[in-house]
């Protein structure tokens, strides 16, 4: 029994408090925080209509403003803070997390707002602070990272002596039926997705320009779709953790009718942050970008179709090559019935409210600054199916990578 507070009242957000509603003899109360408290209230009406949770509040908070975040965890008094609100506020919670001795967990790595780059080296460097404390932070705990980096940890346990070759392949092969929309927050997503490619070979970092690479690979009860390497964040933590690996990369699919709006919006420069004046306001372009693009909390209604998110992987088991191949399929519309929102959203919420339980049961513990991976990935995996996102498995299968 357990008090836990959300941050951020997002598509992610949404469904981490749904699904934390769902199992109150964990989340004994729970409090949705914010920037927009309305927000905020809409999320817990509709959760506490469905799931008849008798415990939830909500509360307004700046997560850039530490002293705020501290008075806000004092007065409720959590065990844990799960931040899904954006990148940018990661080290202010982490500070805030520190102040009060709360544990922590997140699902994106942190990014500074005026450079689009995402590396764990800003967290990483709490490892000793958090271990004083006698408190964790676990870094990246929604589908990717967060399930792909326990795949790998499931595939490198029962599977593999070693991994050599690792290719995390992400597909969503749904339709929203808009000209142009993002999955999860426009500004983070198209940040992500033009900034230059990068996968891991032989010890180092090879750059790409962008979607330099791609290739047709198939999804289960999807088919055939273009696949991009993109650089993700989790790359850089399991070629960490998993030494044995002389490749890495990771795999996006996108459709032409996207690539074409994407390239038209950064060729007449919507995708910059760079600041300018207009009529004597300073403003970000792609945070305007944002303001006027679909909300992607709002695309569940209509979005038909899958998500196909997994790792490909090739390595040695007692002397012999092997192939595995373990993923999860997702549909949409199952998640907009179920919590209101989309699958993206969903396949996130569902592993952040997982991590969180594996936190709270003693599952997984530790003092201290970690990725996913480097916990036991069994109890984990036992879960993720029954909350919502079952996965499979193949081995001596073409991996097509
Ligand atoms: P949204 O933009 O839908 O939601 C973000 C929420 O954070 C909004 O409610 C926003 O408030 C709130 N917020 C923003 N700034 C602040 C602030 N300073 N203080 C308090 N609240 C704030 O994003 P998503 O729900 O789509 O994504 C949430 C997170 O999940 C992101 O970090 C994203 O990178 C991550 N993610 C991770 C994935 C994974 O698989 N690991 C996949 C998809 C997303 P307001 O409503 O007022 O704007």
């Amino acid at each position: 029994m357990s008090k836990v507070l959300i941050i951020g009242a997002g598509g992610v957000g949404r469904v981490v408090t749904y699904k934390c509603a769902q199992h109150p003899e964990v989340f004994s109360e729970i409090m949705l925080a914010s920037r927009t408290k309305s927000k905020c209230d809409d999320i817990i009406n509709d959760v506490a209509k469905d799931t008849g949770h008798k415990h939830l509040s909500t509360a307004q908070v700046d997560a850039e403003n530490v002293p705020e975040l501290v008075a806000l965890i004092r007065s409720f008094g959590p065990e844990l803070v799960i931040h899904v609100a954006l990148p940018y506020q990661d080290l202010t919670i982490m500070d805030a997390c520190l102040e009060t001795g709360v544990h922590y967990l997140d699902t994106a790595n942190y990014e500074p707002k005026d450079e689009a780059k995402f590396e764990y080296s800003w967290q990483w460097a709490y490892q000793d602070r958090f271990k004083e404390k006698g408190i964790m932070a676990v870094l990246g705990c929604g589908f990717d990272p967060g399930v792909t980096s326990i795949f790998t940890a499931r595939a490198a346990k029962h599977h593999f002596d070693e991994i050599h070759y690792l290719d995390i392949v992400d597909c969503n092969g749904g339709d929203h039926g808009k000209a142009f929309a993002t999955n999860f927050n426009p500004e983070i997503n198209i940040r992500e997705i033009t900034q230059k490619g990068r996968y891991y070979e032989n010890g180092k970092w090879v750059e790409t320009e962008p979607h330099e690479i791609s290739k047709m690979l198939n999804y289960p009860n999807i088919g055939a779709k273009n696949s991009y390497v993109i650089y993700h964040e989790e790359l850089e933590s399991l070629v960490k953790n998993f030494p044995t690996i002389k490749r890495a990369r990771f795999w996006m699919t996108f459709g032409d009718e996207y690539l074409t709006h994407l390239r038209v919006i950064q060729n007449i420069g919507m995708a910059s942050i760079e600041p300018i004046n207009y009529k004597g306001m300073e403003i970000v372009p792609l945070q305007f970008l944002k303001a006027v693009l679909p909300d992607p909390g709002e695309l569940g209604d209509n979005y038909v179709g899958e998500t196909s998110i997994g790792c490909r992987i090739r390595g040695i088991k007692d002397g012999k090559e092997k192939t595995y191949y373990i993923w999860n399929n997702c549909s949409h519309q199952a998640a907009f019935d179920e919590t209101g929102t989309q699958g993206v959203s969903y396949t996130t919420g569902v592993p952040a409210m997982t991590g969180a339980m594996m936190m709270l049961t003693g599952e997984w513990s530790g003092k201290g600054v970690f990725n996913v991976e480097e916990f036991n990935p069994d109890p984990f995996l036992e879960k993720l199916g029954p909350h919502g996102l079952p996965w499979q498995e193949e081995t001596g299968i073409d991996l097509e990578l």
